[in-house]
């Protein structure tokens, strides 16, 4: 990699670590030419195309803000909030895709913060999806109503003598 400073065209990597728990790679390295030290980070390719066309990188913290903000009041963690933001990157690095479309990161946010809370998840989703009335509001509740319905059959059925006591 070209030095900095003189912009000699070759240096020399003196030390390479780990950070970001192996997400990326810090190398320093020193100018042959000019003896200064200077540190790149490598990390995976992974840029969020807003709506204007913008694109920017991926960013665990803004979509932790993002949550938080659904999450106001809620019993939600910052560890939960951590590890959901970490579900979101895995999803969207999984498409394999250098690129993704903002919406494809809400769309990664909606199923896992579902588990998480759904009061959060509804807040959540009326912004994203641009409820405009309380019908939205009601067709959503009456799915999650629907999901949970069969999650508690689900959750009771194999655990059997739980009611016979
Ligand atoms: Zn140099």
């Amino acid at each position: 990699m070209r030095c900095p400073f003189c912009h000699n065209p070759d240096s020399r990597v003196i030390d390479s670590r780990e950070a970001d728990e192996g997400a990326t790679t810090r190398r320093r390295r020193s100018c042959p030419q000019c003896s200064r030290r200077f540190t790149t980070v490598e990390e995976a390719v992974l840029a969020v195309v807003k709506r204007s066309g913008v694109s920017e990188p991926f960013n665990r913290s803004k979509v932790v803000a993002g949550v938080r903000r659904a999450c106001q009041g809620r019993p939600v963690d910052e560890d939960q909030l951590q590890l959901l933001a970490q579900q979101v990157e895995d999803t969207i690095r999984a498409t394999g895709a250098a690129e993704v479309p903002s919406n494809e990161v809400g769309l990664a946010i909606l199923r896992p913060l579902r588990e998480l809370d759904e009061v959060a998840y509804l807040r959540f989703a009326s912004v994203y999806r641009a409820f405009t009335s309380v019908a939205d509001f009601e067709k959503e509740i009456a799915e999650l109503k629907a999901r949970t319905a069969v999650g508690s059959v689900l959750e009771v059925a194999p655990s059997g003598g739980r009611s016979g006591r």
